[in-house]
């Protein structure tokens, strides 16, 4: 189980920055993580990859086969939730199910099967005769991911599954897709740096159409080791920090306060030292700008 991406690149438009450009990464089983801010052109990789929108250059495989050329026979092992996608207000949990699952080209055995499992595995068991419309946030996202699912895919493409939610429902949505994952490639993107903690097996970071980072989140914090410091220092030095460094965290002690913050080299201020970097101290590394 492959999936090759192989120097896709789109722009929109005439003579537009890229919105993609030369995305290159071959991924395994496992879960991946597309992080990036919004604009990076996560949707516009995952709506590629999906076949729901074609690239300017470069191609998708499936153990080396070409999903364009692949057709029909790609989109039987593909899932995809869209970004922002409505749900019928009027339609019940189950019903909303047995609709995309005839869309699908399910047959009946195959729905009357899938359909309770599928609500069972997502908590949704008790809502599937209330109608989509009184679904709270992370309901109306697992039941997306549901139907993402009827078919058993083993390429699963998630564009933003955490996108509104409270914490809660986020480690709710998070542990779901891990319990899923067994088997199958997933890619998920989000730009929210918790999302990725836990369970991905690699990170891909997305920058302005460009792959910056490609692998374990271990690998991601250690990019940037001996990279972040901390001070504590009087109130007016602070703000003066503040304008030369990059300023991840700033917290009030009783003796003054203490700035978290980023830099190429050792800056040359008494009582600064070394800490681990965190997500969200990478994050901002890359993406303050
Ligand atoms: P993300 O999902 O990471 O927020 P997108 O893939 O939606 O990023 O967008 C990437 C870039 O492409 C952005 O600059 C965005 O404005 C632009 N873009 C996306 N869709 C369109 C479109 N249909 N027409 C023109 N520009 C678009
Ligand atoms: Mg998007």
């Amino acid at each position: 189980m492959l999936l090759k991406i192989d120097h896709v690149s789109k722009t929109y438009g005439k003579d537009r920055k890229k919105a993609l450009d030369e995305f290159t990464a071959e991924l395994s089983a496992g879960v991946y993580a597309l992080l990036g801010p919004n604009g990076a052109g996560k949707s516009t990789l995952m709506n590629i990859i999906t076949d729901n929108l074609r690239q300017d250059s470069g191609s998708v495989l499936y153990d080396g086969e070409n999903t364009a050329a692949m057709g029909k026979r790609f989109r039987q092992i593909l899932g995809f939730m869209p970004q922002q996608q409505g749900v019928y207000d009027d339609f019940t949990a189950a019903r909303f199910l047995w609709y995309m699952a005839s869309l699908k080209g399910l047959s009946r055995a195959e729905a009357k099967q899938r359909i309770p499992e599928l609500l069972e595995q997502m908590n949704l068991s008790d809502a599937a005769n209330k109608k989509l419309g009184s679904f709270s946030g992370g309901m109306k996202q697992r039941i997306l991911i549901a139907q993402a699912l009827l078919n058993n895919p083993q390429v699963l493409i998630l564009d933003e599954p955490t996108a509104g939610l409270d914490p809660k429902e986020r480690i709710r949505i998070r542990n779901l897709i891990s319990e899923i994952a067994f088997d199958k490639i997933v890619i998920f993107a989000t730009h929210v740096v918790s999302d990725i903690e836990y369970i991905a097996k690699e990170i891909l970071m997305l920058k302005q159409g460009r792959l910056i980072f490609k692998g374990p989140i271990d690998e991601l914090l250690l990019s940037i080791s001996g990279k972040v410091f901390e001070t504590v220092v009087p109130r007016e030095q602070a703000e003066k920090l503040q304008t030369s460094y990059c300023v991840s965290g700033i917290s009030s002690l009783a003796g003054g306060i203490k700035v978290r913050f980023l830099s190429e080299e050792p800056p040359k201020l008494p009582d600064c030292h070394s800490v681990e970097p965190t997500l969200e101290d990478v994050y901002l590394y890359h993406f303050n700008e």
